[in-house]
């Protein structure tokens, strides 16, 4: 359907962008597949047409935590390599193997439901082993329960019962360069696919690489390098470059429209528990997006606006659904676009500036996003 264009607030969402971003990581990849992770509603710019822009790029594989986000994919009509890694037991397997999914496997217990649901299905559930090199979330742990989980998933295969697709694996730290236990999840990635591929696993894929890795870590890509945060623009940190220093382009932009703009004096407490004060009479510009909307609270007199070319500050607290810059004097009129962030082309701060304001990540800006805002894909 047509978009409409909301007059409240709205997220563009740059798909032109998006495949530049999907296009160069392409040219770092080392000849390596690109997934692109549209997990979250894709970082919050909208997952199907983002997953379908991607694709349009070649990116040959998506990726998604939960089950319900491939399915949702498959629903739209993406018919290539899904892959999906958050299971909890009892999760909807045969759905997901009659979906053609790569299913994440992090240990034993979703290995054994997975070919408990495989009987009888009209295809072997493609499984791919995740092994836990460091970063002690999901995943297999090295050595005795990396053995016995490969040795049942070749017992499986055996009996056409699963596919072994895939060996991955996930970095902790490769968003700070350098950092010691990079290498050394690299080592035992190496070290974990070789005792599978000793024992007869043939993988399609063997992938560890995210957006950091993917650009600063060649020898970290593999067959295939699952990115994230690049693929929507985003640095994934300030050690590994601004996007403009990587190359990317951010694709979304938040913008909302003043909806009040007032004359008040000096001493004027604004917000609730009057964090800001007027310093002198000025003029206040009402932004009608809050937390609720996903800006964070974190932010409060600290998050930038661009407004009538200038960069204005959240005064006071962020509100549910509302926060208040202080104008100086200057008396835009009410419905004048306020630019919270964007590609910062246009002088309009970024989600990363947002996330500095905030004390967290940029992921986590654009992620919660909410669903109030509307997208407007163009
Ligand atoms: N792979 C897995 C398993 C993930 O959970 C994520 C996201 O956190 C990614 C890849 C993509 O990471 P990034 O956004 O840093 O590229």
């Amino acid at each position: 359907t047509a978009p409409t264009t909301p007059l409240r607030a709205r997220a563009e969402v740059d798909l032109a962008a998006l495949r530049a971003n999907v296009r160069t990581l392409r040219a770092r990849a080392s000849g390596a597949a690109v997934m692109a992770v549209v997990k979250s509603d894709a970082y919050g710019h909208g997952a199907v047409p983002c997953a379908r822009a991607a694709v349009e790029a070649g990116a040959t594989w998506l990726g998604t935590a939960t089950p319900e986000e491939a399915f949702a994919l498959r629903a739209a009509g993406l018919d290539g390599r899904v892959m999906c890694w958050l299971w909890t037991p009892g999760g909807p397997w045969r759905e997901a193997i009659d979906a053609g999914l790569d299913l994440g496997v992090s240990g034993m217990w979703a290995l054994r439901e997975i070919v408990e649901a495989a009987r009888g299905a009209r295809a072997p559930a493609r499984v791919q082993l995740k092994a836990d090199t460091g970063l002690g979330r999901n995943g297999c742990q090295p050595g005795e329960d990396w053995a016995a989980l490969v040795a049942e998933a070749l017992r499986a295969e055996a009996d056409g019962l699963v596919r072994v697709t895939g060996l991955w694996s996930h970095f902790a730290c490769a968003d700070e360069p350098g950092h010691p236990s990079i290498a050394a999840q690299l080592t035992l990635f190496r070290e974990m696919v070789a005792y599978a591929e000793g024992r007869g696993v043939r993988p399609e894929v063997r992938h560890i690489a995210n957006s950091p890795a993917t650009l600063t870590l060649p020898e970290s890509h593999f067959d295939l390098v699952r990115t994230g945060i690049a693929v929507y623009g985003i640095s994934p940190s300030p050690e590994v470059g601004s996007s403009a220093e990587l190359g990317l382009r951010p694709v979304m932009t938040l913008s909302a429209s003043v909806a009040l703009v007032k004359h008040v004096p000096g001493g004027h407490g604004v917000g609730y528990g009057h964090h800001y004060v007027t310093p002198g009479a000025t003029t206040l510009g009402l932004v009608p997006v809050g937390y609720a909307d996903g800006i964070p609270r974190h932010a409060s007199g600290t998050g930038p606006v661009l407004v009538d070319g200038k960069w204005r500050t959240v005064a006071g607290r962020v509100a549910m659904d509302q926060f208040v810059v202080d104008l100086g004097g200057d008396e835009p009129e009410a419905g004048t676009r306020a630019v919270l962030f964007g590609p910062g082309e246009g002088g309009e701060p970024t989600a990363e500036d947002w996330a500095q304001a905030a004390g967290t990540i940029a992921y986590e800006i654009v992620t919660r996003i909410g669903t109030r805002v509307p997208r407007v894909h163009v």
